[in-house]
């Protein structure tokens, strides 16, 4: 079985990544079980900050790899938090810093001006200095609430709000999540393209 190397040290995403990926003829390695550390994320956008995690894990690990780079853009705020999602209150600030501060910055912006949308840049590089990085890119549109509501999930979801299912993303079930989020859709992406790599692992001379 091909291993990957999974650059991210997020225990929330490692999970979604196992469970979408679990049928598959690949062992995904979380690059924490190689000891490997986040590195800072110095991109502008996702996709750099994407490939700046999956070259570093690729190296480290001599293993092919994949990461991701993902946030929230609300509309409100020019798209912000955007890359900076995981530390919109501060470098060291955790998910109820992150949600309070993005209700204080929204009080008073009525409803229909409330539209965000998850982004989510995957990365797959076959080695580290591989020239050309397979990218799967998604997105997920919503709204962002006037409380929290709902205890599954991680991050923002509990001020996702999606109008389709009348309730935020930390209400839906981790199977409705992953079916419909920009993380799932892109991992179902890259599922898609698993016989192309698989194929091109096993050439390797
Ligand atoms: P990254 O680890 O630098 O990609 O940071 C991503 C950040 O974006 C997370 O720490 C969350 O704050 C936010 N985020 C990304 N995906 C999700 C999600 O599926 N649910 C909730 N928050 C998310």
């Amino acid at each position: 079985m091909n291993k990957i190397v999974l650059a991210s040290n997020n225990i929330h995403k490692v999970i979604e990544f196992k469970k979408i990926l679990a049928k598959e003829n690949i062992e995904l390695i979380p690059q924490s079980d190689l000891g490997i550390p986040e590195i800072p994320e110095t991109g502008l956008t996702f996709l750099e900050n994407s490939i700046l995690k999956a070259r570093n894990a690729s190296f480290i690990a001599n293993l092919p790899a994949i990461a991701d780079d993902s946030g929230i853009e609300v509309d409100a705020l020019a798209g912000r938090p955007g890359i900076f999602s995981a530390r919109y209150a501060g470098e060291e600030c955790d998910d109820e810093e992150n949600n309070k501060l993005l209700l204080k910055e929204l009080s008073g912006v009525p409803e229909e001006r409330r539209t965000a949308r998850y982004r989510c840049v995957i990365v797959y590089l076959q080695y580290h200095n591989h020239p050309t990085p397979k990218v799967f890119d998604s997105s997920w549109d919503g709204y962002i609430a006037n409380k929290k509501v709902g205890e599954n999930g991680f991050g923002y979801d509990p001020l996702f709000y999606l109008p389709e299912y009348k309730m935020t993303a930390a209400e839906l079930t981790e199977e409705q999540k992953n079916s419909i989020s920009h993380r799932g859709k892109a991992l179902l992406a890259f599922k898609r393209e698993l016989p192309k790599i698989t194929a091109d692992l096993n050439s390797e001379t």
